[in-house]
């Protein structure tokens, strides 16, 4: 019998298990408890900002951080198509329209070089959101952010750990968001953060998450909020897993480095890119894309890794392609082929914290015998 290998599995056995005892025996289990505080503003600190509010997830971070800028009717945002839905619906549910643009072939990140020629008088914020784990060149959208005076939301959820030209990412626009779902670099189970160095920001996204209840008069409300409250056992799953980042992000890149060194040579595969000249690849996960002279797509190569009992993921599916958004009358007739190629060819392999050399290679062995 083969094991199955996971696509994903947290590494779980550092201080976790004391942490949530410690919420049992003190009873502290809410968003009430000590550890809350604690992991805000020590993962703040960590991502190189003064204030850190943490939420359910990585998907209300960005509604959150949406919120806090006041994004709204008549308001543009410029993003990649090349993500995540969470991205693309915090802006339209806030009311305001996001305005897309491809993604480069060689970085996977959104083309930089396209963003100009999407400004409008209504542009107010550019969403920046780094793709797999490589950063998105941010030197080129903070001067345009400057030239036209726009907003930057800086999606980090999978950059736990990564720099820019040496600088953290999720240190960089107005404000930032990240993700600690299981497959992030760390995992609070579910939950994400909102971090920011605009004192006034973070006390609009801590009403938000906390239905704009008031200092003075709890229960009379003049904006409409959520509970997206962070629990005090989530907190201490972060504190656990926070204490171990650097040791994750150097046990991904070497992960990272041994797939491109099994997969090197291969002439259907094309590769993530291990660095550019302002960082080095984290590979939050392990993607690949299927070269055009293979005869089949990702979806087949999936199915056919699934029958060797092998995890994987498609990749992102883009934004100008939901069928949600053309009943909205969004993105109709709009093409972006880099993106629409990387969804069809692209896949993820495993690329859990917790996979072994013998699992990468036996993933490595089956792939080729599938491409074969
Ligand atoms: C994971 C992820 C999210 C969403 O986070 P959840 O915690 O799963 O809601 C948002 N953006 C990006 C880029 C992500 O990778």
């Amino acid at each position: 019998m083969t094991e199955p290998i996971p696509v994903n599995e947290p590494l779980l056995d550092g201080n976790e298990k004391k942490y949530l005892i410690e919420c049992i025996d003190t009873g502290w289990i809410s968003s009430e408890g000590p550890f809350v505080k604690e992991f805000e503003e020590k993962f703040a600190a960590r991502v190189g900002r003064k204030y850190g509010v943490a939420v359910s997830n990585g998907s209300v971070a960005l509604d959150t951080a949406v919120y806090a800028l006041g994004l709204g009717k008549g308001d543009e945002v410029i993003m990649p198509t090349f993500t995540i839905i969470s991205c693309a619906a915090a802006i339209v549910r806030a009311g305001a329209k996001p305005v897309l643009v491809d993604s480069d072939p060689v970085t996977w990140n959104m083309d930089v070089n396209q963003i100009e020629l999407k400004i409008t008088p209504r542009t107010k914020a550019i969403m920046v959101v780094h793709i797999y784990g490589l950063p998105v060149d941010m030197e080129p959208i903070l001067s345009l952010a400057e030239k036209y005076g726009l907003k930057i939301i800086e999606d980090a959820a999978e950059m736990h750990g990564q720099t820019y030209k040496g600088k953290p990412c999720g240190s960089f626009g107005d404000i930032s968001t990240f993700s600690f779902y299981p497959n992030k670099h760390i995992t609070t189970g579910e939950g994400g953060m909102v971090v920011t160095d605009d004192e006034e920001l973070a006390e609009k996204c801590r009403s938000f998450r906390n239905l704009c209840f008031q200092p003075k008069k709890r229960f009379v409300h003049d904006e409409l909020g959520f509970n997206f409250r962070f629990t005090n056992l989530q907190a201490a799953l972060g504190l656990a897993q926070l204490e171990r980042l650097d040791e994750f992000v150097e046990r991904k890149r070497s992960m990272g480095r041994r797939y491109t060194e099994l997969l090197a040579g291969l002439d259907w595969v094309e590769l993530p890119l291990p660095k550019t000249d302002y960082a080095e690849n984290i590979y939050w996960v392990y993607g690949i894309i299927l070269k055009d002279h293979v005869p089949f797509g990702a979806d087949e190569a999936m199915r056919r890794l699934a029958e060797h009992k092998i995890g994987t993921r498609p990749f992102f599916w883009p934004m100008h392609e939901q069928p949600v958004f053309h009943k909205m009358g969004l993105f109709k007739g709009e093409r972006y082929p880099v993106a629409e190629r990387m969804a069809r060819r692209g896949f993820y392999i495993p690329s859990g914290l917790a996979l072994t050399e013998e699992q990468m290679e036996r993933v490595v062995t089956d792939l080729k015998g599938i491409i074969a």
